[in-house]
């Protein structure tokens, strides 16, 4: 993905220029080792990951008796991307499934979940444009019915993408009822995927979590459930972080999308998300636009991080 680096490195991060600049003076002192430190901490890598990181480079920098700045580089680079893990399967499961008695395809469902604001409608539009490029059939689902704006641009998305957006006509609908009905008509027209956009409020997680759970259920009786997605906004940090476990709690996510990389050079978030929720990263957003999707890759995106 050069796309991922020259965007991470484009971002205006003073990330990887400083990292470069610690790393590149002969010998690294006590004030060099806290800078690095300071410069993971500022990157959102997150305070444990960031002193295991620290602790392990020391020590292999001492043991190995390693001097040559361009060999701590490629040794932190490889200890950050074992912390990314690239053993993770971040693979999307949009197969379709089979009736009960096997004679006809149901859709594979995704469910798209996280706070208002953190890109889900876009990420819901840009992952439509991606699956159709594969092949697939795509149905939407407009469920975020808080706000009223959001069916709207739901709608938008669909239209540009060549996609059908099932809605409700009013504002304060239930949107598990729109939920369902979407996941119907995906089974009625025969299509293999229906992508649910939902409203992310989270006053209150007693209601969020009643209503996710009643999303959850409808949709399962009509179809699996093959994917809940949790949109994260990589700008806001540790706040991010804890949206984040309220989600993981009340939504069983099985894949994060990354949105906003392309805005700053936080990135280092994807460690801490991952450790903190134990699930993959699976997909990042790059941009406003319909082709500013990727898969995320842990080492193009850890060289986008050391710049
Ligand atoms: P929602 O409330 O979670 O559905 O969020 P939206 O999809 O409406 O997105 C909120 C804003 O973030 C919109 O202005 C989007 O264009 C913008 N946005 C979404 N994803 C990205 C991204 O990956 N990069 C950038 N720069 N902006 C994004």
């Amino acid at each position: 993905l050069a796309r991922l680096r020259g965007r991470l490195a484009r971002s205006g991060s003073p990330l990887g220029a400083r990292l470069l600049a610690v790393l590149s003076r002969d010998h690294l002192t006590e004030d060099d080792w806290d800078e690095l430190e300071e410069t993971l901490l500022l990157a959102d890598v997150g305070a444990g990951p960031t002193g295991e990181l620290i602790d392990a480079l020391r020590s292999r920098v001492r043991v190995e008796g390693v001097k040559d700045p361009a060999v701590v580089r490629a040794i932190l680079r490889d200890q950050l991307i074992e912390l990314v893990d690239p053993s993770l399967d971040r693979s999307l499961n949009t197969v379709p499934g089979l009736t009960d008695d096997g004679s006809r395809q149901v859709p594979a469902v995704v469910l798209v979940v996280g706070v208002n604001g953190t890109g889900k409608t876009t990420t819901v539009g840009k992952l439509a444009r991606v699956l159709v490029a594969e092949g697939s059939t795509v149905v939407l689902g407009a469920a975020d019915t808080f706000r009223a704006a959001a069916a709207d641009q739901l709608t938008t998305w669909g239209s540009r993408v060549g996609v059908h957006t099932v809605r409700s006509d009013r504002d304060g609908a239930d949107p598990a009822a729109v939920a369902f009905d979407a996941v119907r008509h995906g089974r009625e027209t025969g299509a293999d995927v229906v992508l649910v956009d939902t409203a992310g409020r989270l006053q209150n997680k007693a209601g969020l979590m009643d209503e996710l759970g009643k999303i959850r259920r409808v949709i399962t009786k009509e179809a699996p459930l093959t994917e809940v997605l949790l949109v994260l906004d990589a700008t806001t940090g540790q706040n991010g972080l804890n949206q984040a476990r309220v989600f993981a709690e009340v939504a069983g996510v099985t894949g994060i999308v990354l949105t906003k990389l392309d805005g700053t050079a936080k990135g280092g978030i994807v460690v801490a998300v991952q450790r903190e929720l134990g699930v993959p990263v699976k997909l990042v957003g790059l941009g406003e636009g319909a082709d500013d999707l990727a898969p995320f890759e842990p080492e193009d995106f850890v060289d986008g991080l050391l710049g």
